[in-house]
């Protein structure tokens, strides 16, 4: 039988930073390779509005919806046939998820610089975001709660999600997305996935028809979610059009471990997040070549019983994901923050103190009861997390990713008065007078020494 996942041995090589980077396992498909694939198709929706969402819906969904935007009605029957045990679900997460995303909202604060002189740090909501759901391989009710709360809680007014069309909905987005939205209380929901949905929301999109003038979908000022490659592609595409949170694509696991690591966690651990994609990463980080002995015969077989067997032995066999043994854990250490994962999970009888060590990764998981299957729907922290070593200088989404800092200026005649003259000499400096004659024309006012020009 072939290895279900390979094995990279770092012990005994004293490697830098950047050759560690590239020891380390990554994806095939790079999202540098897929923007290549999906620029034609948002030049398309660009060009053609509604009409070429149609067809790629078709083309990529197998359906074609008759509603790109999703009816109130199917939004509140979809609530009313949510089952009642999956609605209390959802009610924990969104409590939970809402509890901890009102807590991160920044304060406004005022600085006193000197009497009279005052400068203020006020924070505003952007005005319009497009919230990307995904819908492909699996449907994420669990999405639209973290983009919808971090969304509403920071105070943006209008907010439109977008979901792929699904075949066995009638080109509906899935059942319970709409419910999760309905249960959200939103109203703007469109039935397109892909690059093609975050085309949409840069671009905007025109009704169907050339007679048809309607504006389908206005464009929005942000767009946050997460997706597959080709979402991570087409958003890293529309970047500087609009606002993107980190490029939250397929998703991995790494985990460090030490000989007090439970086999059994560990794997069941890494097939739940290799389920997601075939492009997933799962990455075991490990100093005790019996744990990763135990792991690899535990990973073989639970993915022969998984039920997304086919997803998670491409993604475990990929060259995304491994088994890396290291000398002790102070290599580990370098070697997860060198990788810089979406999701780390520390399993080692230190795992509180490492994890205040980690420096790059999108969210941490500390010890043996803290499963990302917990985060991804109801630990109260945020599951759209930056992929593909993005965590070095990103985070995941939150309160802040849909919010604008603007500082507010505001000096009296005499606090300008005060520092006017070191003013006048920086213009000069820089060979700017007119910068300093903006200042004198106020001096002279002031002190009553104008003259007319
Ligand atoms: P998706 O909604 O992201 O993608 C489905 C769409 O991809 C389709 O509608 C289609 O338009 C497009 N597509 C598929 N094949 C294509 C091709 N060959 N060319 C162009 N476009 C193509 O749903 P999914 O596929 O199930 O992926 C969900 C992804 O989201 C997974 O990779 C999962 O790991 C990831 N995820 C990431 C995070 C995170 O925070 N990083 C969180 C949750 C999920």
């Amino acid at each position: 039988m072939d290895d279900v996942i390979r094995r990279i041995d770092l012990r005994n090589k004293p490697l830098s930073n950047s050759e560690l980077r590239q020891a380390l396992p990554r994806p095939e498909v790079s999202v540098d390779d897929a923007a290549q694939i999906v620029a034609p198709i948002m030049h398309e929706v660009k060009e053609r509005g509604a009409a070429a969402l149609r067809d790629l819906s078709q083309r990529f969904d197998s359906t074609r919806p008759a509603h790109l935007r999703v009816p109130a009605a199917a939004l509140q029957a979809a609530l009313e046939q949510l089952d009642p045990d999956l609605r209390e679900s959802l009610t924990e997460a969104i409590a939970r998820v809402r509890q901890v995303h009102e807590a991160q909202v920044p304060r406004d604060f005022t600085v006193d610089v000197a009497p009279g002189a005052q400068v203020r740090q006020r924070w505003i909501p952007v005005q319009r975001v497009g919230l990307y759901v995904p819908g492909g391989l699996a449907v994420y009710p669990s999405s639209v709660i973290m983009n919808v709360v971090a969304a509403q809680s920071a105070g943006v007014p209008s907010l439109a999600v977008t979901s792929p069309p699904q075949a066995s909905n009638s080109g509906l987005p899935h059942p319970t997305i709409l419910a999760a939205c309905a249960l959200l209380g939103i109203t703007e929901v469109y039935a397109v996935g892909g690059a093609q949905a975050i085309a949409m929301l840069a671009y905007g999109a025109a009704g169907e028809t050339a007679d048809d003038d309607a504006v389908l979908c206005e464009p929005v000022d942000v767009i946050t979610g997460p997706g597959n490659v080709y979402v991570a592609a087409a958003k890293r595409l529309v970047r500087g059009i609009v606002g993107i949170d980190s490029e939250a694509g397929p998703t991995e696991i790494a985990i460090v471990a030490d000989s007090t690591g439970d086999p059994d966690f560990i794997a069941s651990d890494m097939i739940s997040q290799a389920e997601h994609d075939p492009n997933a990463a799962a990455v075991l980080v490990t100093n005790d070549v019996s744990l990763a002995d135990a792991v690899e015969v535990r990973v073989a077989r639970r993915t022969e019983v998984t039920p997304n067997r086919e997803r998670v032995e491409i993604a475990l066999a990929g060259p995304q994901s491994a088994v890396v043994v290291v000398d002790d854990m102070e290599q580990g250490l370098r070697v997860v923050d060198a990788y810089g994962a979406e999701h780390l999970e520390i399993h080692t009888a230190d795992a509180h103190d490492l994890a205040q060590r980690v420096t790059s990764a999108g969210a941490i998981f500390v010890g043996p009861y803290s499963p990302v299957s917990l985060g991804d729907y109801m630990a109260g922290s945020n599951h759209v997390l930056p992929t593909g070593g993005v965590s070095r200088y990103a985070s995941g989404l939150g309160v802040h990713s849909y919010m604008k800092a603007v500082q507010v200026i505001e000096y009296s005649a005499a606090a300008l008065d005060a520092i006017g003259t070191k003013i006048v000499r920086f213009a000069n400096a820089e060979h700017l007078p007119a910068h300093g004659e903006a200042i004198t024309a106020r001096l002279d006012q002031s002190r009553g020494t104008a003259t007319d020009t």
